[in-house]
This record gives structure tokens, C-alpha cells and sequence, in this order.
């Protein structure tokens, strides 16, 4: 009996230390993260453990049932995880399989391992299941994101670059050509500022879209390189696999407009540039910088048309890239000095005024002419800081000459566009006036027509302030521009100069002479006064003055001097 009792306390104790073992079992388990299945081989039982739950609305209790797993997932993971599930079966110890479940999406790793027993058959198996959604996702964001760009579905531009070298290499080796061309949309920012950032976007990944088809279609290689800018390589270009054929193809597409989601419809034009390896370069970078300063050509001509690579081109771009570095330090070092050039009246020939001609000298170069900068300047901003100081340099030297030589002249000053359309400009100017205490009446302003890109009335209401306070206006280089004279009419000034390009003719071509002569009497008729620059020769005065032409300025009666010259001719002007 006692032995009986013996065995029954030993099975007990037995027991309770299985029970033991078993809940620290299952309290490891379920804090690991992820699920266990459990198979034991021998008895043909399955437990589920961990985070079951989790990913399953179901729990295996019978092998039977381990084709539930199967339906849970992908179907066309089911034959893999098949053989990670049944991995006994095949001549493996392990094994595993990625694979996102069929409802919720979410991906999952199944790790199978098979434990043997002494004599060396399976007795247990796990299959240990975690989930991998995050790092699969993010790890297939980040390949498709290396290789296209999410947009458009065309290639990234790294990918891009990294084709295009590879184009280069086989290129060299093979002796061939490889084309890259830029395509830039034309206007983008109009649309983008005018109509709103999710237009504009809608508009890139349409483009983006046809293009990237187009390529398809072609078998070249698309890439979009940022906000509406594309790049299209060709790899041995040829027959009517040229980029030539490219572009027309593209723009015959963006003769139709493209079709919103919103319904509305938006034409567009683009403009392109075109670098071919060897000649324009021989790296891939280079040569889409050559494809992308071919595009700045296109745009500064007008847009909408093709430009192919060409050397004058490029040493133009980088003259000035330069002169716009040089520019800069030349602001931040004044390195300009005024000159003034006499204008005289026509009838007597007195002394009328003055012009006021910048120039800048730079330490390399010598004398650089306005006519090349100052477009620079106008394009990069410089102008601003530039024109200030032209408007501070010359009223002040007029205030010094008026004190010294006793008489009144008139100071001109040219002012450029961009300087006129600043808000502040109206009262920086009389600032500088009340500065140096000159008479507003003694100095003009030349403006030209292009101030009029900007609204007609804002134009009209600052010139009315400038006269308001006493200054003239003079219109610059008339005849140059579109030279409405319904216009002409409305605006309130006091001279107008009649451009050189009529003066250089005026004696050769009769239908100038007619021009010119309509001009000069159009102007008398609204009671302005007329000024003819670029006289050169004694008989275009004489005939200018047989017109009725006000005033002549000109190398012919003196060119543009420095102050010590000015001076001189002052002393003498009113003797
Ligand atoms: P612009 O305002 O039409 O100035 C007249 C230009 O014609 C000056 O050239 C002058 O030197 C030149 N000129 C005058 N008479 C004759 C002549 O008989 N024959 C020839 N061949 N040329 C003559 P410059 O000084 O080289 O200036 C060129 C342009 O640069 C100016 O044309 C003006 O648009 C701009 N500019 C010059 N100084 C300034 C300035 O201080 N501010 C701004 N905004 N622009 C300026
Ligand atoms: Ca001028
Ligand atoms: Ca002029």
C-alpha cells in the first residue's frame, strides 16, 4: 500500500512540476512577439501559442486543419507556405516564407524547424510567425522610390543618371552615340501659382504619364527630373529613332490639351533642349547640363521650340554665368563709376541737359558696356541695388554742379523696369531729391516701354505721382517696342526719345523718314518733346532739325564723359 502511496505522490509531484514548467511555457510564449504552432510529430498534435490571436480569427488544435493557414493567405502564397507548413515532408530541418494574409493585408514571415528524436526521426516541429508589414513596406517603398519616380512612373532621376552612364560606357566601347534631351514645360509656374499646387501636379503626372508610354513605346529611357522638367535618353540614335522624331511626336500629343480630373482643360507648350555624347560631353552629368543650358536657350527665344547642343551657345551661358558672378561682387564693391553724355537743343544749340550713362570697369576685363549687364542685371535682380545707386550717384552730382556752374540743366536717369515696378520706388526717388535739395523740375526719368508688361493702371499712377511732385518723364527708345500710339496718348509725360535704329536710316530709307517725321509731328501735336539719340553725322542733324526735332544727343555734339570732361564743357555752357 505504502508503495502504492509512494508512486501516487511521485506522479503528483510529477505533475505539478509539468503544470510548472508548462506555465512558464506559456508565459514566455505569449510575451515573445509573434505566434507558435507547435506540432508534435509523434502524438499528431498542434498547440497555438504567443500572439495567435493576433493574426487569426481561427486556432489549430488538429493537423487537420493546418490548411486554414492556407486560405488565410495570399493566394498566390499558398503553394509556398504549403511546403513550410508540411516541411516534414520535404528533406529539410527548416524553412520559411513571407507572405501577407489574404483579409488584412498584413505581411507575415513563417519560420518552420523540425526537432528530432534519438533514433533521428521528426518528433516535433515549430513554425514560428511574425509580423514583417513594416519593414516590408517601407523596404518596397524604398526600392521602387530608387528606381521611379512616384509621380509619373517614370525612372528616378539617380536611376536615370546611373542608366545614362552605363549608355556612355557601352557607348565608348562600341563607338555610338547616346542623345539626352530636357523637356521643361513652358510657363508651369503660371499655372502652378495661378490655378493651384494640385493642378499643377495633375498636369506633371499626366505629362509625366503620356511620356513615360511614349518611352515605352520607343524603348528609350524617361525620366522626370523635378516639377516639370523630364529627361529622355536615346541610346545609339538612328533612322527615326532620333530625338528629332521624339519631339515632334510629343508635341503633336500637347496640340491636344490634356484633360483634368476636374474636367477642365489645359494647353500647354514645352521647350526643349538636345546634347548628344561625344561631342557635347562625356559624363552623364555634363551632358544633362549641356541638355539643360540648351533649354534656357529655347526659353530666352521664345519658348516652345528645340534647341540642339552647339558650343556658342554654351560659351555664351557661361559668359554669363560669369559676368553674373562678377556682377555680384561689383555691386558689393562698387566698382562703377558715372559717365554723362550732353544733349543739346536742336534751334541753338545750348546745352539742354544731361544723360546719365553707367559704366563698370572690372579689374580683368577693362570697361564692360551696360548694353551687356545691365539685361544681367535686370534678369538676376542686381538691377535694384545697381539702379539705387545710378539714382543717389547723379542727383547728388547734379546738386554739386548746380551749386557750382550757378545754372539749371536736366539731369536724365535711366531707369530700368523692374527698379520702376517696386513699390517703394516713387519715394526712394523724392527721398533722394529732398536729400541733396535739387529741383524735382531739373530731373528726368527715361523709361521704357517694357515698364507697361505691368498693369497699365499701377504704370499710369506712379508716373502721375512723379510728375505730381515735379519730375519729367521721358520715354526711352521709342519705336523699339510695340509703340502703341493709342497709348502714347494716355501717358503723362514730358519727352520722348526717338530711338538710334530710326536715326541710323532716317537719311537712307524713305519709309523711316516717314516714320519719323509722323513721330516728331505726333509728338508736337500732344505737346511733348522730341529727342533723336544717335546722332552721328552733321546732315542727320540738319535734316532732324528740318523736321522739327527738339533735341539731338549724339557722338556728333559729344559722347558719354567722364566728370573732369563734364566739367569742362559746363564751364563753358552758359558763357
Ligand atoms: P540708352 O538709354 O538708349 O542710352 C544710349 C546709348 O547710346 C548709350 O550707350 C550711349 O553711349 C549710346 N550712344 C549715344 N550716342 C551715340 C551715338 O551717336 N552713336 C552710338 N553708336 N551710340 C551712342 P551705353 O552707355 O553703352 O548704354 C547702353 C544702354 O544701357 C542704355 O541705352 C541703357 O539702356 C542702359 N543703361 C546705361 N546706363 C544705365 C543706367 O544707369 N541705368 C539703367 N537702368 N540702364 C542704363
Ligand atoms: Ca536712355
Ligand atoms: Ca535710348
Amino acid at each position: 500500500m505504502s508503495e502504492l502511496h509512494y508512486q501516487l505522490d511521485l506522479l503528483k509531484a510529477m505533475n505539478q512540476k509539468l503544470t510548472e514548467k508548462e506555465r512558464m511555457y506559456h508565459t514566455v510564449f505569449e510575451s515573445a512577439v509573434g505566434a507558435f504552432l507547435y506540432h508534435s510529430l509523434e502524438r499528431n498534435q498542434v498547440v497555438t501559442l504567443g500572439q495567435w490571436k493576433e493574426f487569426f480569427d481561427f486556432d489549430i488544435r488538429d493537423p487537420k486543419d493546418l490548411p486554414r493557414l492556407l486560405e488565410a493567405v495570399d493566394e498566390s502564397y499558398s503553394m509556398a507556405l504549403r511546403d513550410v507548413l508540411y516541411l516534414e515532408k520535404t528533406a529539410q530541418d527548416t524553412a520559411f516564407v513571407e507572405c501577407p494574409l489574404r483579409e488584412t493585408k498584413i505581411w507575415l514571415l513563417f519560420r518552420a524547424r523540425i526537432y528530432y528524436g534519438e533514433n533521428g526521426r521528426p518528433v516535433d516541429k515549430v513554425i514560428y510567425i511574425s509580423n514583417i508589414t513594416k519593414f516590408r513596406t517601407q523596404n518596397e517603398e524604398l526600392t521602387y522610390m530608387a528606381y521611379y519616380d512616384s509621380m509619373t512612373g517614370l525612372f528616378s532621376r539617380n536611376y536615370f543618371v546611373r542608366l545614362l552612364g552605363d549608355y556612355l560606357r557601352t557607348a565608348a566601347e562600341t563607338d555610338n552615340t547616346v542623345s539626352v534631351m530636357m523637356i521643361d514645360l513652358d510657363d508651369f509656374h503660371k499655372i502652378n501659382d495661378g490655378q493651384g499646387m494640385i493642378v499643377g501636379d495633375e498636369l506633371i503626372q499626366q505629362f509625366g504619364s503620356y511620356l513615360k508610354e511614349l518611352c515605352e513605346n520607343w524603348d528609350v529611357t524617361g525620366c522626370h527630373l523635378h516639377t516639370d522638367v523630364y529627361l529622355v535618353a536615346i541610346y545609339g540614335p538612328s533612322g527615326e529613332r532620333t530625338m528629332a522624331n521624339l519631339h515632334k511626336e510629343i508635341q503633336q500629343r500637347v496640340r491636344r490639351p490634356f484633360r483634368l480630373s476636374n474636367g477642365q482643360e489645359l494647353q500647354i507648350t514645352f521647350s526643349a533642349g538636345v546634347a548628344e555624347y561625344p561631342e557635347a560631353s562625356k559624363s552623364a552629368i555634363e551632358l544633362i547640363n549641356c541638355a539643360e543650358i540648351m533649354v534656357f536657350k529655347s526659353k530666352s527665344m521664345g519658348k516652345n521650340i528645340i534647341q540642339y547642343f552647339n558650343t556658342p551657345v554654351l560659351q555664351e551661358f557661361l559668359r554669363t554665368a560669369e559676368l553674373e558672378s562678377k556682377l555680384k561682387e561689383a555691386v558689393f564693391r562698387h566698382s562703377f563709376q558715372m559717365y554723362y553724355q550732353p544733349q543739346y537743343f536742336a534751334g541753338n544749340k545750348k546745352l539742354r541737359g544731361m544723360e546719365a550713362l553707367i559704366r563698370w570697369k572690372d579689374g580683368q576685363e577693362g570697361m564692360i558696356s551696360p548694353a551687356v549687364f545691365i539685361p544681367i542685371a535686370e534678369k538676376n535682380g542686381a538691377i535694384i541695388p545697381i539702379g539705387q545707386w545710378v539714382v543717389e550717384q547723379s542727383i547728388m552730382q547734379y546738386a554739386q554742379w548746380r551749386r557750382r556752374f550757378g545754372h539749371p540743366f536736366i539731369m536724365s536717369i535711366n531707369i530700368s523696369a523692374l527698379q520702376y515696378s517696386r513699390e517703394d520706388f516713387v519715394d526712394s526717388v523724392k527721398e533722394v531729391i529732398r536729400k541733396y535739395d535739387v529741383e524735382p523740375s531739373e530731373i528726368e526719368l527715361e523709361i521704357t516701354e517694357t515698364i507697361l508688361i505691368e498693369d497699365f493702371q499701377a504704370v499710369y499712377d506712379k508716373l502721375k505721382l512723379l510728375r505730381e511732385f515735379g519730375l519729367r518723364i521721358s520715354l526711352d527708345d521709342f519705336g523699339t517696342g510695340f509703340s502703341s500710339l493709342s497709348y502714347l496718348k494716355k501717358l503723362p509725360i514730358d519727352t520722348l526719345k526717338i530711338d538710334k535704329s530710326f536715326i541710323d536710316t532716317v537719311l537712307v530709307d524713305s519709309a523711316t523718314r516717314v516714320i519719323t517725321e509722323a513721330i516728331i509731328n505726333m509728338v508736337k501735336a500732344l505737346g511733348f518733346e522730341s529727342v533723336a539719340e544717335g546722332v552721328e553725322e552733321e546732315k542727320q542733324y540738319e535734316y532732324l532739325y528740318s523736321i522739327g526735332c527738339d533735341v539731338i544727343q549724339g557722338y556728333l555734339f559729344g559722347r558719354p564723359l567722364a566728370v573732369g570732361e563734364v566739367e569742362a564743357i559746363l564751364a563753358s555752357a552758359w558763357q
